[in-house]
């Protein structure tokens, strides 16, 4: 059914400068209308296995334009008047009467009656029904009948087009012009089945939205959002290397070894130093909607390729953070975040170490006072004030950081403080790069996500690190890096010599220091964390792109979802 809480007549008019809209929207809005706002205003778009193989069928079964006048195949049809367009699958002339057909791959409609007779869903012959409309204006004749092939049961349903369909269809173009002109997205359906065959429920978080309303102890888990990541980062390390496209693969070259790896599996390419990648490889990545990023060989990010901005979300963005309030509420969430993971991970890390613990004892106090007080729910809150207990806090964990490493950890690889712009210490160094790591994921998260990386809520633009950016890896630092370096660290994964390089003034990691910091940074993004507030066991790797689209649910009306995350 059409929805109606936007008010617009029907009108055959198409209001000057309005774009028309593509038939197959019809096919959204009847399923969901936020379905339809995130395709077709938004322009988010994911191709899913069903849509797909709709598009295959559509590719291999519906043969092109023929020059036989009494059968058209494939075609482009608009007009202004309707504010339609699309492409007809095909139109034939039966019994002296044109007839436009649809194609669909699936099942199609049965009544309920033992007889179980065919019949099509609402959302096709609408569909079915402006693509008649359109023929009419196309080919200037009467146009009375619609028909939908559905294949897997071989079954072809007819399709009246009489006043009633027609005017269905109007209906459905001026609800869709609603929906293109309103600023907010629409409400989650109230149909979980829907979202569960939903290809934009990734995006969307019904479930997520959902949970928001109901007590914490009736929670189901969230199952929707995919838990594991099903592509790959490609991390070109190596130089000379070079990227190249060969039909739909990338071709990695070092030293005259080829490797190819399909598109359809690779979510981002990293290149560091000096690796090379032709425009074709990038073109195509940019088409695919895979992220190619430009780092140094010392691991900062310089460069990210950014898919075309997503207008609407933007705007949504800016007029959100434009707000000093609303700035200050998220900022205090990710210092809490911060803040917590940073004792949790202290206490933790020495249970059961009592020589060790009672060494940080003081630095645990000083944390837990700064979250005391930056919970205060004071009128004196600033970001300022924030920063101050952040910054009193940090000064705690890293003063304590070495207590997490144990008596096997060799004394070049402790840290007397933290130093970052250079590093001038081994495990500074091996924070740093890491750091660099998260940053360039959640560079690239948020670029994907659709938000711009330079708007922000805490930190204040002053370099040419974009603020959302630093806000946001604030959650992540112990959960991604700390944690599993210190690990490492206990592990004697480290080779003191071999791994770095000691310049006057700092240190950096050599080749195989920074491939080894990669493999453990993957490593990670492939191990399961169970997230606190979905219920939902899920990759550290899905995890970032989770919490940013949490982010955005601050300001699109489902608050308090963002930086939930604690250490079990
Ligand atoms: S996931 Fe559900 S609410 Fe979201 S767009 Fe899809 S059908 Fe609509």
């Amino acid at each position: 059914m059409l929805g109606g809480h936007l008010s617009d007549e029907p009108s055959s008019e198409l209001p000057h400068g309005e774009p028309p809209i593509r038939v197959m929207a019809i096919h959204a809005l009847e399923y969901c209308e936020r379905l339809f706002y995130l395709e077709e205003v938004e322009e988010i778009r994911e191709a899913d296995d069903r849509v797909y193989a709709g598009r295959k069928l559509h590719e291999e079964r519906v043969p092109k334009l023929d020059d036989d006048s009494r059968e058209l195949r494939s075609f482009e049809v608009s007009s202004d008047e309707l504010g339609l367009f699309g492409k007809v699958d095909a139109a034939r002339v039966r019994d002296g009467g044109w007839i436009a057909y649809e194609h669909k791959k699936g099942r199609c409609r049965r009544t309920k009656d033992k007889s179980k007779t065919p019949g099509v869903w609402p959302s096709d012959r609408l569909q079915v029904a402006a693509y008649a409309m359109l023929l009419e204006v196309q080919i200037s004749k009467p146009v009375t009948e619609g028909r939908v092939r559905y294949h897997q049961d071989n079954v072809t349903v007819s399709v009246p087009i009489d006043q009633s369909a027609r005017a269905d269809v109007v209906a459905a173009v001026a609800r869709m012009r609603a929906l293109r002109r309103s600023s907010n997205r629409p409400p989650v359906t109230d149909n979980e089945k829907l979202c569960r065959r939903c290809s934009l429920r990734v995006v969307c978080l019904p479930e997520e939205e959902r949970l928001a309303s109901q007590p914490p102890q009736e929670r189901a888990k969230a199952r929707l959002f995919p838990a594991r990541r099903e592509k790959r980062t490609l991390h070109i390390t190596s130089v000379p290397a070079n990227v190249s496209r060969s039909n739909r693969s990338l071709v990695v070259e070092v030293d005259g070894d080829k490797k190819r790896m399909p598109i359809e599996q690779v979510d981002s390419v990293l290149l560091y130093g000096g690796a090379q990648i032709t425009s074709q490889a990038v073109q195509m990545c940019a088409w695919e909607n895979v992220s190619v990023q430009w780092i140094s060989g010392g691991g900062r990010v310089l460069g990210t390729l950014a898919p075309p901005g997503r207008v609407r979300q933007r705007i949504r963005q800016f007029e959100a953070l434009r707000d000093a309030n609303f700035c200050l509420k998220l900022a205090r969430q990710t210092v809490n975040a911060k803040v917590q993971f940073q004792l949790q991970y202290l206490l933790r890390g020495t249970r059961g170490n009592e020589s060790a613990r009672s060494s940080i004892t003081k630095d645990i106090e000083l944390i837990k006072d700064a979250i005391t007080k930056l919970n205060k729910d004071g009128d004196q809150e600033t970001l300022d004030r924030l920063r101050g207990f952040e910054g009193i806090a940090a000064k705690a964990y890293f003063g304590s950081f070495s207590a997490l490493l144990n008596e096997r950890v060799p004394e070049s690889l402790l840290m007397t403080k933290r130093t970052k712009h250079p590093p001038r210490d081994r495990l500074n160094c091996l924070l740093s790069f890491g750091y660099s790591l998260i940053f360039g994921l959640v560079n690239r998260s948020l670029l994907a996500v659709g938000l711009d990386p330079a708007f922000g809520y805490f930190h204040q633009p002053r370099s040419a690190a974009p603020p959302l950016v630093m806000d946001v890896m604030e959650i992540f630092r112990t959960l991604l890096w700390e944690m599993p370096l210190v690990g490492s660290l206990n592990r004697r994964q480290w080779d003191e010599d071999a791994d770095f390089e000691i310049r006057p003034g700092h240190v950096w990691l050599s080749d195989e220091g920074r491939k080894k910091a990669i493999g453990l940074f993957e490593k990670r993004l492939s191990e399961s964390y169970q997230h606190p507030y979905t219920g939902q066991s899920l990759e550290y790797g899905r995890m970032v792109e989770l919490e940013i689209r949490l982010l955005e649910k601050e300001w699109t009306g489902c608050p308090n979802l963002f930086g939930q995350l604690r250490i079990r």
